[in-house]
């Protein structure tokens, strides 16, 4: 290799290297969508799909919608409307802060926004092109909010392209297992997901109503029977750290044969808290040892105590008193399930 000049590589390929990093997968795609939804203050969601993301990703809202002046700006790399200095992390509420996500799903697919504010009467369709540069711009009719578009995710990575094609089936189970974290928790928030494949109907795969509480999503997302498994968590953890939610209860048949559906969130934002899991599905197992519970977990923490700018897909959260936590919610739960103290035995089922 000697003698080989060193140059850079141009911008749009770096961007596009860059942009698979922020949107690793289908979940990431559309989680950054629905949060860029919630962010906008929307109470409806609407996901659509085609051939479970493969071909074609929708995502509707009744928000804000965006005004036009930030046509441009909102596809270019660290443009955001939601922070503008390192200090407003400290306190961030919103789910975006670092403005990549739609410059990110430019660089990875075709991308098309339909967006319209209250102040306009009209709604505007406008097309972008792999650098994030509008290429058309027209008025249609729509109520107020926005729709994002994205189709043939990853089809300017060639090699990602066909891996994600090839494992579309396993990218749509993660995909739904991350909109069900959303529809649990959000109050309030109708969020309806279908799929469409070849020329086959509609199907919806994950609905909520607008209910009003986390028990009402549970009823919808998971049926009465689950719902009427969980047990209702209310825990002063810490004097900073209060987590509430819902828990199955330890008796036979209430857990589940498999670690999952177990949903944690911090402050409302679905994020990995797989030692919390571990703990958990090690204290249920004190009580019921043939199974593991169902989970959601909302721990309700000061902003400034937690990090979730830790990895591109913002699921994982870095607490700063991560262990002094963990303690203090064992002898809680402990004490929760302690008057239900009994090993349940393979013949009980
Ligand atoms: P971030 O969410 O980190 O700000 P994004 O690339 O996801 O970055 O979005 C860029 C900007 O586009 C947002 O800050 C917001 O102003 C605007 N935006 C994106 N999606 C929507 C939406 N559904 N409704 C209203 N505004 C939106
Ligand atoms: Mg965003």
């Amino acid at each position: 290799m000697a003698g080989k000049e060193i140059k850079p590589i141009d911008k749009a390929a770096v961007h596009r290297i860059c942009s698979g990093q922020v949107v690793l997968d289908l979940a990431t795609a559309v989680k950054e969508l629905v949060e860029n939804s919630l962010d906008a203050g929307a109470t409806s969601i609407e996901i659509r799909l085609k051939d479970y993301g493969a071909e074609f990703i929708e995502v509707a809202d009744n928000g804000s919608g965006i005004s036009p002046e930030n046509y441009q700006g909102l596809t270019l790399k660290y443009y955001t409307s939601k922070i503008s200095d390192f200090a407003d992390l400290q306190s961030l509420s919103s789910f975006g802060f670092r403005g990549e996500a739609l410059s990110s799903l430019c660089a990875l697919g075709n991308v098309s926004i339909i967006t319209r504010t209250k102040d306009e009467a009209f709604a505007t369709r406008l097309v972008y092109d792999h650098a994030g540069v509008i290429t058309s711009e027209e008025k249609m009719a729509r109520a107020v909010g926005t729709t994002v578009s994205v189709g043939k995710l990853f089809s300017t990575l060639p090699v990602r392209h066909k891996e994600f094609n090839r494992n579309i089936r396993r990218e749509y189970g993660r995909l739904l297992t991350i909109l069900q974290a959303y529809a649990l928790i959000g109050k309030g928030i109708k969020l309806v997901c279908s799929n469409q494949t070849g020329r086959g109907g509609r199907t919806t795969v994950v609905q909520t109503q607008g209910n009003a509480s986390v028990k009402d999503n549970i009823v919808t997302v998971f049926g009465t029977k689950t719902a009427g498994c969980m047990e209702w968590l209310d825990l002063a953890v810490t004097e900073s750290c209060y987590v509430e939610g819902f828990i199955s209860k330890p008796g036979a048949g209430c857990g589940r044969a498999a670690g999952d559906r177990q949903f944690f969130y911090v402050n409302g934002r679905p994020v990995d808290m797989p030692k919390v899991a571990k703990l958990l599905n090690e204290l249920y197992k004190s009580f019921n040892s043939l199974q593991y519970p169902m989970v959601v977990l909302n721990f309700i923490l000061p902003t400034a105590s937690y990090d979730v700018n830790v990895t591109p897909d913002k699921r994982k959260v870095f607490l700063h008193s991560e262990s002094e936590l963990m303690v203090a919610l064992r002898d809680a739960l402990e004490k929760v399930y302690s008057p239900n103290k009994y090993i349940y035995a393979v013949n009980d089922f």
